[in-house]
């Protein structure tokens, strides 16, 4: 039985004052919730307050993106272990934000993906068809694509290194995020086989352990919906994970 893991991100929102009080609430919300994992990917710029908040508590921090070089002149980038330095144990990868509005792609989602888990970090990687992609029936094509991109470039022991850093995937359609119009329960099931049935491919026992999170305007009021379908292990949470309520209300929904 794979626990289930919610994840959020808060993109580019914040500040010292705001976090604090989200974090404290959250914190108290979750304090009892002990059947899930949590963890909050906030802007690099919060880490150390993240930690400092978080150190003893049963919610995780990570990073909305990283770098594949280890140093060097690469301005405004930051390296795995600088992530690492500050606690994180998770980093969101290949999000369709930074697909579309800093032009990544595949290839810098897959060294990515490589320099992730060499520095410790556990991987979440994002896959997911835009809304034109999807009305064309090529959802299964493009996600096996995103996927693919990253997994055909992992030797045998980086792939074991994945494996044993528990990676993350993340079902991301593009038409559901920050749209308020989630995918339906079905369909996510649907994509999501799909993308555990391709993991078995490479490996059996791992496809049965991955975890692979629903993202795109996951709130309170599907989150059981979603969570109830058996390849569901979980949700990335954007907009939502900004209101402490809505966000605890989605933990304890995985729970
Ligand atoms: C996201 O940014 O990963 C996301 C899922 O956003 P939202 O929940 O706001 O749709």
């Amino acid at each position: 039985m794979r626990r289930k893991l919610v994840v959020g991100n808060w993109k580019m929102h914040g500040d010292l004052t705001s976090n604090q009080l989200l974090l404290e609430r959250i914190i108290n919300g979750v304090r009892e919730l002990n059947n899930a994992d949590y963890v909050v990917c906030v802007p690099n710029p919060y880490l150390f307050q993240a930690r400092e908040l978080l150190k003893n508590t049963n919610i995780a921090w990570g990073g909305q993106n990283v770098d594949q070089h280890e140093e060097g002149a690469f301005t405004g980038a930051v390296a795995p272990h600088m992530l690492t330095d500050l606690g994180c144990t998770y980093v969101l990868l290949g999000h369709s934000e930074r697909r579309s509005l800093f032009h990544e792609t595949n290839l810098t989602a897959s060294a990515r993906f490589e320099a992730a888990i060499k520095a410790g970090l556990t991987p979440i990687l994002c896959v997911g068809e835009t809304l034109a992609e999807h009305n064309a029936g090529l959802t299964e094509v493009v996600v096996a694509s995103q996927m693919d991109a990253v997994m055909a470039t992992l030797n045998e022991q980086e792939f074991a290194l994945a494996k044993q850093l528990n990676m993350v995937f993340a079902y991301e359609p593009l038409w559901a995020v920050g749209t308020g119009k989630a995918a339906a329960s079905e369909h996510v099931q649907t994509i999501h086989k799909f993308i555990r049935d391709r993991i078995a491919k490479r490996n059996t026992q791992a496809a049965a352990q991955v975890r692979i999170l629903y993202g795109g305007s996951l709130k309170a009021k599907n989150a059981k919906d979603l969570f109830a379908m058996p390849d569901v292990d979980g949700g990335l949470i954007g907009g939502a994970s900004l209101l402490a309520n809505e966000f605890v209300e989605i933990c304890r929904a995985a729970n």
